[in-house]
């Protein structure tokens, strides 16, 4: 099923007059939506006072000039779907983001994005960066994305790393889109993503539709959105020493889930309390709780991809 999309039925666990639903497994991106609702939330985030007003309006208008290429690119290459059931078949995430061949259509997106926030009245550093990444051949631009998707760039490209990591992002959610969720299964290793392998940006407690109370985790890359059971630890899978920490006087919708089994932390969002989370835009506006529980003592269970600057 797509994120956003109707209710399924006839998917009843035990008696349907009991009335179980089960949840979907997987709830795949809508290119369509995926970046323009991000760019929407953090443009009423960056409004309310905050302290990062002026990089959360940034990141907005990046998520804005990445709906523009989502949406206006021509369509991509299908995708093999008997190479897909062949992963899917053998465990392996079918877009795995270190093995999969990629289109050099992502490059289009790169150059779509730059040319859209070239148009924008843009923080002087952005404008620079933009600029130094038009001065790059392709060749470096593929390394960058390698090393981007392998986890070994160095900390000198950091700020190139931003706009690469948004123009992967635009193409694995085109792809992750144009797949069918019930081809896909979720992995033995149940904290990542099903579809590319990625580690979630954060999850989502879900308030409403067909199965309210359920964790949704969302990809930091292809923004697919898998279940994942509460109340266990989505990096050790241990339940024993679980615990949510919240910022004092801060948004209750959204709280860090610690570990002190593996002493990590990943954060949730509570749809009960907000109905307008979103699960990269609200992870970018609450830096905030990402500096309080560091400074305690657990570690982000992975890096939200456009903040490899640190
Ligand atoms: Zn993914
Ligand atoms: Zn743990």
């Amino acid at each position: 099923m797509k994120q956003g999309g109707a209710p399924p039925t006839g998917k009843w666990v035990g008696s349907p007059q009991g009335g179980v639903t089960a949840p979907d497994p997987v709830l795949l991106p809508d290119p369509a939506t995926r970046f323009a609702a991000t760019a929407a939330r953090l443009r009423v985030l960056a409004d309310k006072q905050h302290p990062m007003a002026t990089w959360l309006a940034f990141m907005g208008q990046l998520s804005e000039a990445q709906h523009r290429a989502a949406t206006t690119l021509p369509p991509m290459a299908a995708i093999d779907l008997s190479l897909v059931d062949q992963s899917v078949a053998a465990r392996i995430p079918p877009l795995a983001a270190d093995g999969h061949h990629r289109n050099s259509a992502w490059r289009d997106g790169l150059a779509m994005l730059l040319d859209t926030l070239e148009a924008h009245d843009l923080p002087e550093p952005a404008v620079a960066l933009g600029a130094h990444m038009r001065t790059r051949s392709t060749n470096d631009i593929e390394d960058l994305a390698d090393g981007f998707l392998r986890g070994t760039l160095s900390v000198n490209e950091a700020g190139a790393a931003l706009y690469v990591a948004a123009a992967l992002q635009v193409y694995f959610t085109r792809l992750a889109g144009s797949l069918k969720a019930d081809s896909l299964r979720l992995l033995p290793q149940r904290g990542l993503c099903p579809c590319c392998g990625s580690t979630p940006v954060s999850g989502l407690i879900t308030a409403s539709g067909a199965t309210p109370g359920t964790r949704y985790l969302y990809c930091s890359l292809c923004s697919t959105a898998w279940n994942h059971v509460r109340a266990v630890c989505i990096t050790c899978e241990s339940s024993g020493k679980l615990s949510l920490k919240g910022v004092e006087g801060g948004s209750s919708a959204v709280q860090a889930e610690t570990c002190d089994d593996c002493q990590t932390y990943a954060k949730m969002l509570y749809q009960s309390k907000d109905t307008k989370v979103d699960p990269f835009a609200d992870d970018l506006a609450s830096l905030g709780l990402d500096i309080m529980v560091s400074e305690a003592g657990w570690a982000r269970h992975a890096p939200n991809p456009l903040l490899l600057v640190g």
